[in-house]
């Protein structure tokens, strides 16, 4: 299985696409209906205190913004 170890690995994708800098929170919206919409903001500090509340998570199309 050496050679199909080696094809994986040549398979690798070469810096195509940078990772973002700022990972993003990614939460789908609530709504089932508007799933397909994520939040666009930074991801939620993981090191903030136990119970505190989600960020607000929005994202924006154009002149279209959704809260939530
Ligand atoms: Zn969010």
């Amino acid at each position: 299985m050496t050679a199909a170890k080696a094809k994986a690995e040549a398979a690798e994708p070469t810096a195509a696409e940078e990772p973002k800098a700022v990972p993003e929170c990614g939460a789908p919206h609530y709504l089932p209906a508007l799933a397909h919409i994520r939040c666009q903001r930074d991801e939620q500090d993981p090191d903030r205190a136990p119970g505190t509340p989600d960020h607000q998570h929005r994202h924006q199309i154009g002149d279209t913004l959704y809260q939530w």
